[in-house]
Formats: C-alpha cells, structure tokens, sequence
C-alpha cells in the first residue's frame, strides 16, 4: 500500500509560508499584487480565475481581474499587457489560457514583462530554467518537486519517467527532475514501448490528459507515481491519468486526484508573485 501525498496538506503549508513572509513585507510598506486577464467566457478559465483571486486574499496579496470579452483584439490584449508591465503596484501578470482561437497566444506569453512572469512561460524564463538559474518556476512542476521534497524522497540517481512533454508541464518536469541529478526519461505520443519504459520507473510523473492512462502493469512494484492530470472519467468524475485503485497498491508514494498536484499549482504561483514581489522592490529576505 502507498503512502498518500497531500496536495491539500502540502499546499496549505506553503500558502501559510506565503502568508506569513507577505505580512511581514507589508511592514516594509510593499503589498504583493497579481493581475489576471481572462478573454471570453470559458467556464473552467473562470472556475480557475476565481481560485487564484481567492488564493491571494487568503495570503494577504492585492489582485486585480481584466475580464475581458471574447471578441478583445490582439492589439487591445497587448496594450493592457503594457499597461500592467508598466504598473509599480503590480508584480505578477498572469494571462489564464486558453485563449480564444483569433488570439496569438505566443505574442501575449512573450508580452508579458519576465520579472512579471509569475507562470514562467516567457522564453526568458524558460532559458534560466534550462541552465538552473533562475527566478520563476512553472507552477505546475515547482509543485510537483514540492510534493517529492515533502515526503522526503530522494531524486539523485534515480530512474524517472515523465510521460507527456508539453512546454507547461512535461518539459519543465523533466528538467527539474534533472536539476536534481535524476536520470530522466521524457516520454510522449510516438513513444515507443512505453509500458516497458514506464515499468523501469523508480520516479513516474504522468501527465498525458488522459483518464486512468497508466494502469497497474506500467508501475514498478515500490515506484513513486506523481499524477497531474485532471481529466473526468466515463462517469463525470474528476480523475487523474494513473489508474488510481490499480496503481495504488503497487506504488510507495502516490498523490491522489482530486487533492494531489492540484492544489499545489495555485500555491506555486503565490510563491512565485511574492519573490517577484521582492525582486521589484529590491528585498531580499524579510
Ligand atoms: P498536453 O495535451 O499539452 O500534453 C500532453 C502530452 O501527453 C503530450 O506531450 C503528448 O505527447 C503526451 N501524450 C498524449 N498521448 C499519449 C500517449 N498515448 N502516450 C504517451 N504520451 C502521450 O497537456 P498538458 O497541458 O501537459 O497537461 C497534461 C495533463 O495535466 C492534463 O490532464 C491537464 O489537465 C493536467 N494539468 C494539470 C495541472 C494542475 O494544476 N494539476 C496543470 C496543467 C495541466
């Protein structure tokens, strides 16, 4: 039977970190701000919006939603961009993606100033990422690693196998993974034996987007099985990419879904607005 990794637990852990080190930045008369932009109405970008506006009242940080309506321009996008670029009270721009289809999402990713850049999808970012040194983590990754140093699981030497290779997750992963002197395999959809690849797995990241994908015979017995998709199952359910009941058994770590890797995205990216919140204003510790 696995040991279960709570995202939940985890996650309030760091959000309380957050909101200690914000109250104390306010002392030094500097509030942490995030700006989120949404263009148009898709339901699951608005569920996702509001968590974040909630997450940073919880942790004491100032937030400002641009809801803007599906039909913005290009150009009406980029110039909000430059306006909170450009806006000392604001250290985080996050712009919730998807964007609707006649929007370039490339040109606003690179719009975005990169000390504003709390998803660290701006190429800068992406670069120090690549050579380990940088400011900003991928929030999704950053909260995976989170989940790995909380239950004390060592990295270095280890067979990891992340399967999905998406430049928000699966890249990111591999590379922090790597950071942390794993020996890391990055897998995908021309992948070929993946069950055999996967089986060697000590370390097994999933993040396909596909209900219930790794099943019990892609898992080492004693593996560490860090699932982050979210997907709904033929029922409606919410469920991960790993076949929970099936893997569960075989695995010495698992992070559940709902509840596992999840709660942590959101956690990331509070830590991430606070340090830009620092670095803008010149703070290094308080
Ligand atoms: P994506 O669609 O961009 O990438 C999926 C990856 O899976 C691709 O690289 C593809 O090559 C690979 N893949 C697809 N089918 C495969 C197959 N049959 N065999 C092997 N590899 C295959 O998705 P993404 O944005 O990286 O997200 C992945 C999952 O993680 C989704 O379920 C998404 O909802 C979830 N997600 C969760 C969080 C979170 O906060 N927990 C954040 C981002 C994404």
């Amino acid at each position: 039977m696995a040991s279960v990794i709570s995202g939940k637990e985890v996650s309030a852990k760091v959000r309380a970190e957050v909101r200690e080190e914000c109250e104390r930045l306010k002392e030094k008369g500097v509030t942490p701000g995030l700006a989120v932009i949404i263009v148009g109405d898709d339901p699951a970008s608005r569920v996702y919006v509001n968590n974040k506006k909630k997450a940073c009242a919880e942790v004491g940080f100032a937030s400002e939603e641009y809801a803007l309506p599906a039909e913005t321009t290009q150009q009406e996008l980029l110039a909000l961009i430059d306006t909170l670029n450009k806006k000392p009270e604001i250290n985080g721009i996050l712009c919730q993606l998807p964007l609707p289809k006649h929007l370039d999402e490339t040109a606003v990713i690179h719009a975005i100033s990169p000390e504003k850049d709390v998803d660290a999808f701006h190429p800068s970012n992406v670069g120090k990422i690549m050579i380990g040194d940088y400011d900003f983590l991928p929030c999704t990754p950053a909260g995976v690693m989170e989940l790995i140093h909380f239950a004390g699981i060592e990295v270095s030497g280890k067979n990891c196998v992340v399967i999905g290779r998406s430049n928000i997750v699966g890249k990111p992963m591999a590379m922090l993974l790597l950071h942390e002197n794993g020996t890391v395999t990055i897998c995908h959809s021309k992948t070929k034996d993946l069950k055999e690849i996967c089986a060697g797995a000590d370390i097994l990241v999933a993040a396909v987007g596909r209900p219930k994908f790794v099943k019990a015979d892609m898992v080492k017995e004693g593996a560490v099985v860090l699932d982050v998709g979210i997907n709904r199952d033929e029922n409606g359910k919410l469920c991960g990419d790993v076949d929970y009941e099936q893997v569960e058994p075989k695995a010495s770590f698992i992070t559940p879904v709902p509840g596992g890797v999840g709660p942590m995205t959101i956690a990331m990216l509070m830590k991430n607005t606070l340090k830009a919140a620092k670095l803008q204003n010149h703070i290094e510790s308080v």
